[in-house]
């Protein structure tokens, strides 16, 4: 077995992170994003003509995911190509404090639509009538990118909303997780119009994407509803400041960070985030990251990202957002520095090789990867780790923890 040969499959085990390509590729008469009662995002299918599943299989990143390397970047081999990689912040206080970590990637977006160089951004932020979900949004002002900034924990289709991004026909900024801008990338091989209008692609470092159980268990623990919601903020306000929801009757609650995550067993991270080949955002112009030494917070600071220009055009993006003005940019750190930073990245790149061999002796499809380095990686761990990974992913598809139910768009599942 190697990849998933249809998006039934991709859903039906467990290699769908709902990016919601799909839809925006096939329409949303035909693939519609939809909350499954597991409290993910996942396609709702019908049967689709064959050359057009193809079509989204060789970008869905359920199925295939790929580096884009610049020629005459530098490569590590455990965090990819880079032409820079330093400290950085917003040089907007306002923007670094609502931001997730210092707003570089708000900060970045708003000094590109400002100066001219891109007419809005295709980002996330809290649905406006839902606030603890997400949803994609075209924001065309500083005032809107700001309503999208901070890290939104749980599900979100970013890219359900690329196919009215390009039909703008404007440039634009996509920012999102190294999984939508991987499909993105993918996406400019087929479209010419991706590279035509999206000037630039932004991400984050993402330790994964939780299901919507895991805000939810939230609520319960403080005895709420989510109608009763006003605000849901996940981070910000400070760094990382606290997960923060506030009621329409004016009451509100607060979670430090610690609270919120220092047990990684209730993160309750879907599946394909645990064999992601790529949280790293080896296909993006430019990445931003937290930069805890060890990997998590010992308190609150102002907001520091460490940044890696991975392309030229990233690395010219950073040096006249900081020109202007809009980004501080402070010292050159190296890849050993990030390893330190996101210790669990390190761990994760050299584990995927292991799960996917255990996934492929059981039948089941892995995921295809180019440029990632990730059987180059595993070689490097002990042979007792890597069969540990391998004894702990065929125990979780024995257990059924890799299947999902498949949503259709008549309702079946
Ligand atoms: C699911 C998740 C896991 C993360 N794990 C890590 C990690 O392991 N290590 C690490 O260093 N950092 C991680 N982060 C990123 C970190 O929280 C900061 O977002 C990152 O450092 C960028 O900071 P910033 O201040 O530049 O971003 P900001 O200026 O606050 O901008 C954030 C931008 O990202 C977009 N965004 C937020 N959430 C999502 C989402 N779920 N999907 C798509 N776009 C989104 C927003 O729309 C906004 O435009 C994670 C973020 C998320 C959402
Ligand atoms: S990963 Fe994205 S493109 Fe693939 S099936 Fe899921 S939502 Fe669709
Ligand atoms: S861990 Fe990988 S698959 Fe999961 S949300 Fe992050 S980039 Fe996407």
């Amino acid at each position: 077995m190697s990849t998933a040969k249809t998006l039934h499959d991709v859903v039906a085990h467990g290699l769908c992170i709902g990016c919601g390509l799909c839809e925006a590729m096939a329409g949303s008469d035909r693939i519609r994003m939809t909350m499954t009662e597991e409290g993910r995002l996942r396609p709702a299918l019908s049967p689709l003509p064959a050359e057009d599943e193809a079509r989204i299989l060789e970008v869905c990143p359920g199925a295939r995911v790929s580096a884009a390397v610049d020629p005459g970047a530098e490569i590590d081999p455990i965090w990819g190509a880079y032409r820079d990689l330093k400290m950085a912040w917003s040089g907007d206080p306002e923007i670094r404090h609502k931001a997730a970590t210092g707003g570089v990637l708000t900060g970045l977006a708003a000094y590109l639509v400002e100066n001219g160089r891109a007419a809005f951004v295709l980002h996330v932020g809290p649905d406006p009538d839902a606030p603890m979900r997400s949803t994609w949004r075209l924001s065309r002002d500083r005032t809107e990118i700001l309503a999208g900034t901070a890290s939104r924990y749980g599900p979100t289709s970013t890219l359900a909303g690329l196919e009215v991004a390009l039909r703008c026909a404007e440039p634009f900024v996509l920012i999102g997780k190294p999984c939508d801008i991987g499909a993105a990338r993918r996406l400019a091989k087929l479209d010419v119009r991706v590279d035509r209008y999206c000037v630039a692609m932004l991400t984050l470092i993402c330790g994964g994407a939780s299901e919507l159980t895991k805000s939810r268990d939230v609520l319960r623990e403080e005895g709420l509803s989510e109608s009763e919601l006003s605000l849901f903020r996940y981070r910000g306000y400070g760094n990382p400041g606290p997960t923060r929801i506030e009621t329409k009757d004016g009451r509100w609650f607060e979670r430090s960070y610690a609270e919120m995550w220092a047990d990684e067993s209730g993160w309750k991270l879907q599946t394909r985030c645990k064999i992601c080949p790529d949280a790293i955002g080896e296909a993006a112009d430019i990445v931003s990251g937290d930069a805890w030494p060890g990997g998590g917070p010992t308190g609150e600071d102002e907001g520091f990202n460490v940044v890696i220009a991975r392309t030229a055009r990233g690395a010219r993006m950073l040096d006249a957002a900081a020109a202007a003005g809009s980004l501080v940019l402070g010292t050159p750190v190296g890849p050993r520095d990030l390893d330190g930073f996101q210790p669990h990245q390190v761990r994760k790149k050299k584990a995927v090789a292991a799960r996917y061999a255990a996934m492929r002796a059981l039948g089941r499809p892995d995921l295809e990867t180019e440029g990632l380095r990730i059987s180059e990686l595993a070689v490097e761990r002990p042979l007792a780790d890597l069969l540990r990974e391998g004894r702990g992913t065929v125990r979780r598809i024995k257990q059924g923890r890799m299947d999902e139910p498949v949503p259709s768009l008549d309702g079946d599942r």
